[in-house]
C-alpha cells in the first residue's frame, strides 16, 4: 500500500475497550492513488469514531466535503457538496479463517494491529455522488455551464441525426443523368 494510504490505518492493536475518534483529510493527493478513479479531486473530512471490544471493531464513518466531478452537460469540471455516513464492523477471531469480508462486515484475525480504512472511504465517497451530476445541482450555479461547449456538443448530437434522416441519394438516377449527358 502507497504510504498515502498509509495515513487512512487505524491502529487498534494499543488502544484500551471504548471509544475512540480518528480524524482524517481527503485530498487530490488521496484520489489518485486509485486508479481509474471517478473522482479526481476533492476535500473531505473524515470522521471515524471506532468502539472497541476484545473481539470485534465497531466504526462509524462520517464524511463530509467537496468533490470535483464532470458536468453531465457540458463536460466541464465542478464541485459538489457531497456527505457519507456508515457503519462497519469488523470481527477479531482466528476461527473465521478464509471469511470473505464484505460490505459492512470484515474479517480480521488476532495478530492483526491495524484495519486499513483507505479503500473504504474511497469507495464510500464514490457511492455518495449522485447519478446525475450537473451545473445548477446541490447549491451550485447553472451559469457555470460552458454555454459555448453546449452549442458545440448540441450540434454534435444534432448533425448526423438530421442527416440520417434525408432520403440516401439513389443512384440509379445518376445512371439516367448520365445516359441524357451521352
Ligand atoms: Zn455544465
Amino acid at each position: 500500500m502507497s504510504t498515502v494510504l498509509k495515513r487512512y490505518t487505524v491502529h487498534f492493536k494499543g488502544l484500551k475497550t471504548g471509544k475512540h475518534i480518528f480524524n482524517f483529510d481527503v485530498d487530490r493527493t488521496f484520489f489518485e492513488q486509485f486508479e481509474g478513479s471517478l473522482v479526481s479531486n476533492g476535500n473531505l473530512k473524515v470522521e471515524v469514531e471506532l468502539d472497541k471490544h476484545t473481539d470485534i471493531l465497531k466504526f462509524s464513518i462520517f464524511i463530509e466535503g467537496n468533490v470535483d466531478v464532470l458536468c453531465d452537460r457540458c463536460l466541464e469540471g465542478f464541485s459538489i457538496p457531497t456527505q457519507y455516513e456508515g457503519q462497519l464492523a469488523v470481527r477479531i477471531s482466528d476461527a473465521i479463517e478464509g471469511e470473505e469480508n464484505d460490505d459492512d462486515i470484515w474479517y480480521v484475525s488476532s495478530n492483526e494491529n491495524e484495519v486499513s480504512l483507505a479503500q473504504y472511504i474511497y469507495e464510500s465517497i464514490c457511492l455518495s455522488l449522485p447519478i446525475k451530476r450537473y451545473h445548477g445541482m446541490l447549491g451550485t450555479s447553472i451559469e457555470g455551464c460552458d454555454k459555448e461547449m453546449l452549442k458545440k456538443l448540441n450540434m454534435l448530437s444534432n448533425g448526423p441525426e438530421e442527416s440520417r434522416q434525408k432520403p440516401p441519394a439513389d443512384a440509379r438516377w445518376d445512371k439516367l443523368k448520365d445516359i441524357y449527358n451521352n
